[in-house]
C-alpha cells in the first residue's frame, strides 16, 4: 500500500483536523516541517536579498516588491516553514519513505533568486529542486505548473539548465511573461515549456494540450522525482486567472501525473498548492487532487463539485491546435520526439 503524505503548515490547522488520518485510511499522515535554514534559502537566492527580507519582516510594514507582497511581521519565519515544507516533502519523497505529498502552503512560483514577487517570497519550489540536486546528486526532476498565472520565477532560476519546467498559464496578464518562445538558453534549451492560453479558454482545450505535451514529453526526459504546482486559480470565475477551468480539470491531470510517476520514477509526486482566490472552491480542487493521488477518491456527485457550468465548451480548440503544433515544432523537434 502506497503511504501516501500531506504536510500542514500551522499548528492550527493540525489542530483543527484531529483525525485526518483517519479520513484517508491510514493511507495519510500529516507533519509539522522543520524551517527551511538561512543555508537551504542560498541554494536559490542571494544573501543579499535573503538579509533584505529579514530586514523588511523586522520592520513589519511596507511592501516586498512594487506593491504585490507586503513586508508583515513573521513573513520571514512564516516563507521559511513553506519551504522547509516543500523541502521536508521532496526528501521523504525521494527517499522512499512516502510516495506522494503534498505542501498546500507551497508552489510559490514568482519569487526570484534576488526579488519578492506576486506574493511569493522565496521560491520552495527552486529551493527543494536545488536541495535534491546538491544532497541527493538529482539531475532529472521535471516541474509540471498549472497556477493560471505563469512560472516566472522558477523558469528564470532554472532557465539555463536542462531541468524540464512545463507551465500552462493566461497569457497577458501578471507577470506578463510564459510566452511559447521562451524556450530557455544554453544547457536549458528546450527544458523551458510554455503553454500560453487565451482568457476563458475551457476544460477541453487545457486537457487536449496536456495530453499532447505533458506525457511525452515526460516519457522523453525520464524524470526522477515530478514537482506538481497545482494552483487552482484558473477555474471558472476564478478573479485573478480565469481560464474557465472546472475541477475535471485538476482532477485529470493530477490523476495522469499520478500514473505517470508510477511508469517512470516509482509514483515519485511533491504537490505543491500555489495559487487559487476563491477559497472554497481552490479548497474543493485540492481535496479532489488529494483523493486522486491518495486513491481515496470519494464518491462525488456532480452537484458536490465547485462548478458553476460543467457543460461550458471551450472557444478555443483551433488556437490551442496553432499552440500545440508551435511546440512540436520547437521543443518536440529540439530532442528528436517528432
Ligand atoms: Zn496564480
Ligand atoms: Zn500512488
Amino acid at each position: 500500500m502506497d503511504l501516501h503524505t500531506r504536510f500542514n503548515q500551522s499548528e492550527e490547522n493540525g489542530a483543527r483536523y484531529p483525525n485526518e488520518r483517519r479520513n484517508f485510511e491510514d493511507k495519510a499522515e500529516v507533519e509539522e516541517p522543520a524551517p527551511a535554514t538561512v543555508d537551504d534559502l542560498l541554494l536559490a537566492h542571494s544573501r543579499e536579498y535573503v538579509e533584505f527580507v529579514k530586514r523588511q519582516t523586522n520592520l513589519g510594514y511596507g511592501f516586498l516588491d512594487s506593491g504585490d507582497t507586503p513586508a508583515t511581521k513573521g513573513l520571514f519565519e512564516g516563507s521559511c516553514s513553506v519551504v522547509g515544507g516543500s523541502i521536508l516533502g521532496a526528501r521523504k519523497v525521494f527517499d522512499g519513505e512516502c510516495t506522494h505529498a503534498f505542501n498546500v502552503g507551497g508552489g510559490l512560483h514568482h519569487a526570484k533568486s534576488t526579488a519578492a514577487s506576486g506574493f511569493c517570497v522565496f521560491n520552495d519550489i527552486a529551493v527543494a529542486a536545488r536541495w535534491l540536486q546538491k544532497n541527493r546528486g538529482v539531475r532529472k526532476i521535471a516541474v509540471i505548473d498549472i497556477d493560471g498565472h505563469h512560472g516566472d520565477g522558477t523558469q528564470s532560476i532554472f532557465y539555463n539548465e536542462p531541468l524540464l519546467k512545463i507551465s500552462f498559464h493566461r497569457i497577458g496578464i501578471f507577470p506578463q511573461t510564459g510566452y511559447i518562445d521562451e524556450i530557455g538558453d544554453g544547457e536549458g534549451q528546450g527544458y523551458s515549456v510554455n503553454i500560453p492560453l487565451g482568457g476563458s479558454t475551457g476544460d477541453e482545450a487545457v486537457l487536449y494540450a496536456y495530453g499532447e505535451i505533458v506525457p511525452p514529453l515526460l516519457r522523453w526526459y525520464k524524470p526522477e522525482i515530478v514537482f506538481f504546482v497545482c494552483g487552482i486559480d484558473g477555474h471558472q470565475g476564478d478573479p485573478l486567472a480565469d481560464l474557465s477551468l472546472t475541477s475535471r480539470t485538476y482532477l485529470a491531470v493530477a490523476e495522469s501525473l499520478h500514473e505517470l510517476t508510477h511508469e517512470l520514477c516509482g509514483g515519485k509526486l511533491l504537490l505543491l498548492g500555489a495559487g487559487g482566490y476563491l477559497l472554497d472552491v481552490t479548497a474543493r480542487c485540492w481535496a479532489l487532487i488529494f483523493s486522486a493521488i491518495s486513491q481515496t477518491r470519494p464518491q462525488l456527485k456532480d452537484t458536490d463539485l465547485p462548478d458553476k457550468d460543467v457543460t461550458e465548451k471551450s472557444q478555443n480548440m483551433a488556437r490551442i491546435k496553432d499552440t500545440v503544433e508551435e511546440i512540436r515544432q520547437t521543443i518536440f523537434k529540439m530532442h528528436n520526439l517528432l
